[in-house]
């Protein structure tokens, strides 16, 4: 069996879900499709979530308004037969008449969870009244009965793989399975989801899950490639990486795939296939346990990060000098990315500024305490890089202007990580695209 996961603008358009019903179609082997929500769905429902929580109920009213006759649209082109049209005209009804009740009721977190599933909800059963008109078998399968979180908001791989056996076993003669991405049930039972952009981490449980032959990750670009093409005009995708590699990636920037999507499919073995929905006989990414090759791969950059200083004559050969340091962001449940160290310093980055007055309130005793805001991490990606002939002399070659704020290296063999200010990031990208891939 194998998942075939198709992102917002892959299925945003009626066309589009056309094509990608055509795709999955084709497979010989059978096949569970996870849905996101169709594009520009789940900023929306942000947004009539905070409506809602201000107590703007008329702005949220126009959102939800605004949302539906979208969606009316979406049907009316996706549908030819009355029977089927007038299916998914029930079914749109319904999620927004959903929205409307909720517009009554007094706000909860929870509830705002319950708005954001609707996306998904929406996408996979609109996909399958078009599935239901062109008569094609099908088999709807609800997240919400097997897609789990635990109180730390950490998936269930246990009680989802438990569950989702059971629930295929039921099927045995189906051959095309549909399922939602991104929404799951939390400790207390309620409606709740992966975070944003969780539809891949779904896809890749689902596939841990059920041992699945391939995890295919289908986007509108052609897999990762080797920098940021947004901001530099010339990049290649590449075509194979390491799970190790593929974290780093993901994590440090390649907004292509959710960084947490790799671990699932790394424990159980499942490669994972990045696709373009709009090129599909390009070859892609795939991501398995062996890096193809050695050297550099790739380059990912990393924005709105916070270095801070600690600096303190008691750090000289002390020991438990970094605990202490490491304890107080551990206490405000606010991870570290890079760490360097000199005898008498240490230099940490953050991304999440939550709490950071509070963190560097309790660091004070320690030390000096210098703050730089407006960092981006810039992550040099490779199997065995700082094994590679000329690798250091290459990179630091290439960007001898810049000012580099930190340097992380030898931490894992698969990562040089630079700390720059963020307006130097275009520059840097540019410039290791030349002096390091030559383009
Ligand atoms: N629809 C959700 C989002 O936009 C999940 C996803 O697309 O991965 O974040
Ligand atoms: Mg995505």
């Amino acid at each position: 069996m194998k998942i075939m996961k198709f992102g917002g603008t892959s299925v945003g358009r009626p066309e589009r879900m056309q094509h990608i019903a055509a795709m999955v179609t084709k497979e010989t082997e059978p096949v569970i499709v996870v849905l996101s929500a169709l594009s520009g769905t789940t900023n929306a429902l942000v947004e009539i979530g905070e409506l809602i929580a201000k107590g703007d109920r008329q702005g949220a009213k126009k959102a939800i308004d605004k949302l539906e006759a979208h969606y009316q649209t979406f049907i009316s082109d996706l549908l030819k037969k009355k029977k089927t049209l007038d299916t998914a005209k029930a079914i749109v009804a319904e999620h927004f008449e959903f929205l409307n009740i909720i517009l009554k009721i007094s706000f909860s977190e929870a509830l705002s969870k319950d708005i954001l599933a609707q996306g998904e909800l929406l996408s996979t059963k609109l996909f399958c009244v078009y599935l239901e008109e062109k008569g094609i078998e099908h088999q709807l399968l609800p997240a919400l009965e097997f897609m789990s979180i635990d109180n730390n908001d950490e998936p269930q791989i246990g009680s989802i793989k438990v569950k989702l056996t059971q629930l295929l076993k039921q099927y045995k003669s189906k051959k095309l399975f549909v399922t939602q991405g991104y929404i799951c049930r939390n400790a207390r039972g309620e409606v709740d989801n992966l975070k944003r952009g969780g539809s891949d981490y779904s896809a890749s449980l689902i596939a841990a899950a059920i041992n699945a032959s391939v995890c295919e990750i289908w986007t509108d670009i052609d897999g990762m490639h080797n920098n940021d093409p947004r901001i530099v005009k010339k990049t290649v995708p590449v075509e194979q990486l390491s799970f190790e590699e593929a974290a780093e990636l993901a994590y440090f920037g390649a907004k292509i795939l959710h960084p947490a999507s790799i671990w699932p499919a790394q424990q159980y073995n499942v490669p994972v296939k990045l696709l373009n929905t709009m090129q599909p006989e390009a070859k892609g990414t795939t991501i398995t346990e062996k890096a193809g090759s050695d050297g550099v791969k790739a380059v990912a950059a990393k924005d709105n990060i916070i270095a801070i200083r600690i600096k303190s004559s008691r750090m000289l050969l002390a020991y438990g000098f970094l605990r202490k340091v490491f304890e107080v962001f551990e206490k405000y449940r606010t991870p570290i990315d890079m760490v360097t160290t000199s005898e008498v310093a240490v230099s940490i980055t953050i991304d999440n500024d939550s709490n950071l007055k509070k963190i560097l309130k309790e660091l004070e005793p320690f030390g000096s305490v210098e703050v730089d805001k407006n960092q981006t991490i810039i992550s040099v990606v490779g199997n065995q890089i700082a094994q590679t002939e000329d690798m250091v002399k290459k990179l630091f070659g290439s960007i001898m202007n810049i000012p580099v704020r930190m340097v992380s290296y030898g931490g894992s063999p698969h990562n040089i990580s630079l700390l720059v200010p963020a307006e130097f990031k275009t520059q840097i990208l540019q410039q290791l695209n030349k002096g390091m891939f030559g383009l």
